[in-house]
């Protein structure tokens, strides 16, 4: 029997745990599949990991592991990855706002022969504020933009993995991981269904604004270096346009004797603005070189801190 693991990555969720696995039962329970589920706690505050030791006292099939800090959703994901067994991985996230139910469809595309089964929000989003409705429109574009991928608005961390992408992904040692893009680079037959979030089931989102707008600007870099082009394209016109003006200058200075003393605020205009230009530049530049400092350290994308299973070769032994 073919086997499916569910990865659930988790941070502050003390009162989802025990909803969730029992949502989860109930759906996966008719599928004729067998489960593991893969619990990570990403360095809550809460009681997460003492409601999952529950759940892993009644499920055997419930497996954790706590992370040492907060490493943030995508290392979460990464490290439930990396431990998971099944022929599938499903990954979802544990505020109940993925519906269980459509595990069944995405199993039936699984099925089907599809390697991806991923899903994204229904475009009437009727929980959404619409500054965010706005802004997470903003980042997709963005994204679509300035990297060579192309992501659905609203595309989710809810989909079903076949094993073969997911060793493909655990090969994939970067430092900067942003799985909706990832899954989307390394291609294989991808299906894209729609789905309705639901709306949290307990506590609040751990995003705040700042924190989105810096994953926005990561994940933008992370996938491409189009946005250096992009600057180089810049510099490149400027300097194209002062090879032209320069010559004007000088020619209109010693045949027509203008000095066009008169030209403090156009001076100064231009000053600021070339000043802003080069900052902004530079910042790019450093920006990558930030990430390439940060991938040379080689440092682990999370740690360990306890888990109910340890790995060796493809099977999980429980401790
Ligand atoms: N999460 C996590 N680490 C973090 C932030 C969030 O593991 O640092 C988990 C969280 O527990 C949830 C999922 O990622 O299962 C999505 O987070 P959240 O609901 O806060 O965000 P949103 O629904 O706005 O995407
Ligand atoms: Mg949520």
């Amino acid at each position: 029997m073919k086997k499916i693991s569910i990865v659930i990555p988790a941070h502050n969720e003390q009162n989802n745990i025990h909803p969730l696995v029992n949502e989860l039962q109930k759906v996966l329970n008719s599928t004729g599949y067998t489960f593991e589920y893969i619990f990570v706690d990403d360095g809550s505050k809460d009681n997460t990991l003492n409601e999952i030791k529950i759940q892993s006292e009644i499920h055997p099939e419930v497996r954790y592991l706590e992370l040492s800090r907060n490493f943030g959703k995508d290392h979460a994901l990464q490290a439930g990855l990396e431990m998971a067994t099944g022929d599938a991985v499903i990954t979802m996230d544990s505020d109940l706002q993925h519906p269980p139910e459509m595990i069944k469809e995405m199993l039936r595309y699984w099925a089907l022969d599809y390697d991806v089964v991923y899903t994204y929000r229904a475009e009437a989003n009727a929980h959404a504020k619409k500054y965010q409705r706005f802004s997470s429109k903003m980042f997709y574009k963005g994204i679509n933009m300035l990297s060579d991928i192309e992501l659905e608005n609203g595309i989710a961390d809810f989909r079903l993995l076949d094993r073969k992408v997911v060793d493909q992904l655990n090969l994939m040692d970067e430092y900067e991981i942003f799985f909706r893009g990832m899954v989307k680079w390394v291609g294989f037959k991808q299906k894209a269904i729609p789905y309705t979030p639901a709306n949290r089931f307990s506590g609040e989102a751990s995003y705040s604004f700042f924190k989105l707008i810096k994953l926005a600007l990561n994940s933008m870099m992370s996938f491409s270096v189009r946005p250096l082009y992009a600057v180089t394209g810049i510099g490149l016109f400027f300097s194209l346009f002062s090879v032209l003006y320069i010559p004007y200058v000088f020619i209109s200075y010693f045949f027509f004797g203008q000095t066009t003393a008169s030209g403090w605020a156009s001076i100064i205009a231009t000053v600021a603005f070339f000043g802003g230009l080069q900052l902004f530049v530079l910042g790019v530049i450093g920006m990558y070189l930030g990430k390439l400092f940060m991938q040379a350290k080689q440092r682990p994308n999370y740690i360990v801190r306890s888990s109910n299973l340890v790995k060796t070769g493809n099977d999980l032994i429980e401790l």
